[in-house]
Parts: C-alpha cells; sequence; structure tokens
C-alpha cells in the first residue's frame, strides 16, 4: 500500500514479534499474548513509535530544505525526544516546545528521561507553562515563527507527528509488516492492542488492517483522558490516510474501537491499577512499560482478559509503542519498585 511513498530508513527493520508466556499463563491461559516491539525498533535514541511515523515525514523535510525540526509535546515527551534523535542523525537544527501537561511534580520531572536526552542530543527546548491539548498550538506556531526571524528555515512537525498529511503513513506499514510476520510464523492475530493520544498509530493501523477486513480489531486504549478528542482526530487521520494510499474503501465511526476506561485520573498520570499493571509486566517478562502510555494499555489489555472480552483462544498483539524513559519523571512513585 505504500509503494509509491518515499520512505528515510531510521529503524533497524521489521520489529521483532514475542510471545509473553508468563503473562498469558498469569492471566488464566485463555489467550495467547504476543508483543511486537516497536520500543526496539532504532538506534536512535531509545527509537518508538514516532521514529516510524518520521521514515515518511523526513523525505519531505529533506525535500523542503529546511535546517530545522520543530515539534511540541508535553515535558517527558516520547515524541519530541525522538525528533530531536533524528535531527541530529540528518545533521538538522531541533526546536522543541515543551508544554506543561502533565499535573505531575516529581523533583526531577524537567530534568530526567526524555528531556534530558534531547537536550544531551543538542535540541533548543522551550519550557511552556500550558496544560494538555492535542490539537495545534500557538506556542508551536510562535517557534516557528521565532525559527524564521532568526534566519532558520523551519520544517514544522505537529504533536506526535499526527495531524501531517504523512503521519498516518508508518503505521500502516505496522499492518503490513504484520501481515508478513504471520504469513512466516503461520499464525494469524484475531486482535491488535494499542495506546492511543494524538491518533496517528491507531489512525495507520485501522487503514492498514481494514486491507484484510481487520480494522474493528485494532482495539484502541486511550490515554489522553480526552477521548472525544482523540476519537476525532483518529477518524480524520484515518480517513485522510486511506485516501491517500488509496485503500478503496472509506473509514468509518464502525472501524473505530476506542476504549476510555483506563486514562484515568488524567493525562500522564498513572492510575494505582496502571502501576499495577507496569510492575506485573515488569515482574513476569521483564518487559517495561511507563506511566503515560504503555502501562495504561497494559492495563487495559489485562483488564479486558479478565473480564473475558476475548473469546478464549485469541492471539492478541499488544503493541509496545515504546516510551520507557519517562518512567525516570516518575522516580518518587516507585522508590520502592
Ligand atoms: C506517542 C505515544 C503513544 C500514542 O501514539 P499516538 O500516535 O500519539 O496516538 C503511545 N505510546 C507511546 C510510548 C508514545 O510515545
Amino acid at each position: 500500500m505504500l509503494e509509491k511513498f518515499e520512505r528515510y530508513p531510521l529503524t533497524f527493520g521489521p520489529t521483532p514479534i514475542e510471545k509473553l508466556n508468563r503473562l498469558s499463563e498469569h492471566l488464566g491461559g485463555k489467550v495467547d499474548i504476543y508483543a511486537k516491539r516497536e520500543d526496539c525498533n532504532s538506534g536512535l535514541a531509545f527509537g518508538g513509535n514516532k521514529v516510524r511515523k518520521l521514515e515518511y515525514i523526513v523525505p519531505d523535510a529533506l525535500a523542503s530544505n529546511a535546517d530545522t525540526l520543530v515539534t511540541i509535546g508535553g515535558v517527558q515527551s516520547n515524541h519530541t525526544r525522538q525528533v530531536a534523535a533524528v535531527a541530529a542523525k540528518l545533521g538538522m537544527k531541533c526546536r522543541l516546545v515543551q508544554e506543561s501537561w502533565v499535573p505531575f511534580h516529581d523533583a526531577v520531572y524537567d530534568r530526567v528521561g526524555n528531556i534530558l536526552l534531547s537536550r544531551v542530543m543538542g535540541a533548543e527546548i522551550e519550557l511552556v507553562d500550558e496544560g494538555f491539548d492535542i490539537g495545534i498550538r500557538e506556542s508551536w506556531e510562535n517557534a516557528l515563527e521565532d525559527v524564521k526571524a532568526k534566519g532558520g528555515k523551519p520544517y514544522p512537525i505537529p504533536a506526535g507527528a499526527s495531524v501531517h498529511k504523512f503521519g498516518g503513513l508508518g503505521f500502516v506499514g505496522f499492518a503490513e509488516e504484520v501481515r508478513a510476520q504471520e504469513a512466516e510464523m503461520g499464525i494469524k492475530f484475531d486482535y491488535v492492542i494499542v495506546c492511543t493520544v494524538t491518533g496517528s498509530t491507531h489512525a495507520g493501523m485501522l487503514v492498514g488492517f481494514a486491507k484484510d477486513g481487520r480494522a474493528d480489531k485494532v482495539i484502541g486504549i486511550d490515554a489522553s483522558f480526552t477521548p472525544d478528542q482523540t476519537r476525532a482526530q483518529v477518524m480524520q487521520i484515518a480517513k485522510q490516510t486511506a485516501e491517500l494510499v488509496e485503500l478503496g474503501r472509506d473509514i468509518t465511526d464502525d472501524d473505530l474501537v476506542l476504549i476510555e476506561d483506563y486514562a484515568y485520573p488524567a493525562y500522564g498520570i498513572p492510575s494505582d491499577e496502571t502501576n499495577d499493571a507496569i510492575r506485573l509486566c515488569a515482574r513476569l517478562e521483564g518487559m517495561m512499560t511507563d506511566p503515560v502510555y504503555e502501562g495504561k494499555s497494559m492495563q487495559g489489555l489485562i483488564d479486558l482478559v479478565n473480564k473475558d472480552y476475548f473469546p478464549a483462544g485469541s492471539k492478541i498483539l499488544y503493541a509496545h509503542l515504546g516510551g520507557v524513559p519517562a518512567i525516570n519523571g516518575y522516580s518518587y512513585t516507585y522508590r520502592n519498585g
């Protein structure tokens, strides 16, 4: 579906799929849980789902002759860290706007984890005191103007690399990759679990899996806590991406499954149940998840299995999208493990 689009390789190649045996057994052995490890997809500063998206955005950035990538996220944004790494790799400058999206006050929150990595990679970082919003922000538009005013040529990348014309393509590629791996492994996944916030990861998967009739088997777990806005953004990106790749059919509301039950108490704040899920997965599988995103989708997966949401015998693919560096910002929460 992606033949006509240029891709700039930033990842190691297809990401591994591994079976989570001990987690599957712990949950009663009714379903088989696998993880596709987007968290191990690249050598660029720990990688993650934004690197896969950026592979289809970078050719456009290079063609524009820009010298500075400009993007936005929260203080512990994984996305801004991945853009900083890509800019370094390409020999470009990087300007990051990091807003106070998370009402969390760990003493080292703005000094460790993702933001530390971005600073070490040479990004210019501006901290802005604004709350969570996945839409287009004035602070980001101001940063673009500022780069221009100083004689630079900015290339704009929106939050999460989502509402960019090519933002959905990377995860169309994810679906194609899964299909090829299924053929190799001789199995077929009944469900895919994905954490959803700015929307293009889920949207790309919807389009990619619509090709073989599995769009509604992609189970989005909302971590934004603003699910109406996230749902609308997923739909908008999915429809636009479907047209772009000439899917041959529209994406409709029936295709979109977004479960809202696990994002509480706020974006970026883990509940006790999120922390239980993070610890359980870490202790059974040595697989780390983070308190902002993947811990919540792991919590959702565990709860849905416990509630028999999936028929017995289902094969479930948990898309591990990365994000572990952020856990360093939560040092007090995990001071005893
Ligand atoms: C950005 C991110 C997500 C959410 O992906 P969207 O495309 O923004 O919906 C999930 N998990 C991690 C680790 C992320 O960094």
